[in-house]
């Protein structure tokens, strides 16, 4: 008997209100857009909170930061719209330049003290070879506002009441635990990649062929054609626990 027949594996579908936080405007379509078109037809409430503006996004150098991030800004804001996602949170740090964790922490969890959701989704932090630094700090900091959201006298910036969230979903992740049938939101999510026109209008076919593939991969023996994956805890869990990378 390990830790999991005692806990087991939240699921997602049980959660009132999910909070997904990505680094860009694009990686919540990107990592798990078919498992929240899922969510959010099932009632439950999903909203986004986009750490950083994007606008170092293009190879294009006659389009100026600025305008990049205002472009991005409305791309991101249909493409969640067409998903379901009812609210928008914006961090609007610079693209590249999230501040160090514990700052941004802080932050995020001011955010999810407002918010109060009972599950967070996230990119996974412990992913081998993320060189992004964007990613690997918001996903640390989701995780350690997770763990102390619920403590009143940690700090969140602003200052609020505590709200303890009890389930942490981690996408592009290497070690999941929970594999999401997203044959019925497949089509919503690539269009709602595809809202990301500064991202994805060129190449368009290779990605689209490669995310199905992956999709297909992650489905193999599941009964089912395309999925997600995700490796989903119980928040406390994300701390001083020799059983949560098995988990
Ligand atoms: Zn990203």
């Amino acid at each position: 008997m390990g830790l999991k027949d005692f806990l087991g594996v939240p699921r997602l579908e049980r959660a009132k209100r999910v909070l997904c936080v990505q680094p860009h405007p694009d990686d919540n379509e990107i990592g798990a857009g078919g498992t929240i078109a899922w969510l959010a037809g099932l009632g439950i409430e999903v909203v986004y909170l986009t750490v950083t503006d994007g606008c170092i996004g293009t190879q294009d150098a006659t389009i100026a930061p600025e305008r990049l991030a205002e472009i991005r800004r409305g791309e991101a804001e249909r493409s969640a719209r067409h998903l379901g996602v009812s609210e928008l949170v914006w961090l609007g740090y610079h693209d590249g330049d999230v501040p160090e964790e514990r700052e941004l922490a802080a932050t995020i969890m001011g955010v999810i003290r407002t918010v109060k959701p009972d599950a967070v989704l996230v990119p996974d932090p412990w992913l081998p070879y993320e060189a992004h630094r964007d990613h690997r700090l918001t996903g640390l900091a989701t995780a350690s506002a997770c763990i102390l959201s619920g403590f009143p006298h940690a700090k969140s910036e602003p200052q609020a009441p505590p709200h303890a969230v009890p389930t942490v979903g981690f996408y592009c992740t290497t070690r999941p635990n929970t594999w999401i049938n997203v044959d019925g939101t497949w089509g919503k999510k690539m269009e709602a990649i595809k809202m990301h026109a500064t991202q994805f209008a060129e190449g368009w076919t290779m990605i689209s062929m490669y995310l199905d593939m992956k999709a297909r991969e992650l489905a193999k023996g599941r009964g089912f054609a395309r999925a997600e994956a995700l490796k989903v805890v119980p928040t406390i869990l994300l701390h001083f626990n020799v059983d949560t990378e098995g988990y």
